[in-house]
């Protein structure tokens, strides 16, 4: 864990809330308390209304495999080894897409739609990643 040399998330007023809940391997997401509409990514106001009114709901972590891509070649050099690997937008139950990667399947067996639930990974003693694995 101390030796992880890939790009680190840096968490934000906004965003600190996300990166609090993947370290305790939960998975949170932005409520919306005047339309209710789940929100993700962090933000400010709600994408759907406007409202400022965003709060913090912790959420299933069930989704679906929305869509994906094989990197072949690394997105960044510190990614060489990790070659190939799925960069995967995953549909949340309650509704919004996440990017992310699947992990724990054989590339060959991945299939649009499929379910697929959060995982978490512990990187550096402050920050975990959320990633997905088939359900
Ligand atoms: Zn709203």
């Amino acid at each position: 864990m101390a030796d992880y040399k890939k790009p680190l998330p840096h968490p934000t007023a906004v965003t600190r809330p996300f990166w609090e809940a993947a370290k305790r391997h939960e998975l949170q997401i932005q409520q919306c308390g005047a339309c209710h509409a789940h929100v993700f990514y962090p933000r400010e106001v709600c994408p759907e209304c406007l409202s400022p009114e965003l709060g913090w709901v912790k959420v299933s972590g069930k989704g679906t495999l929305y869509s994906y891509t094989i990197a072949q070649a690394p997105t960044h050099h510190s990614f060489t080894e990790d070659v190939p690997y799925v960069i995967a937008i995953v549909e949340l139950a309650e509704g919004p897409h996440l990017t992310s990667n699947i992990v724990g399947c054989p590339i060959e067996s991945l299939k649009v739609d499929m379910p697929v639930v959060a995982s978490f990974v512990d990187v550096t003693p402050d920050i975990t990643l959320v990633k997905f694995r088939p359900a």
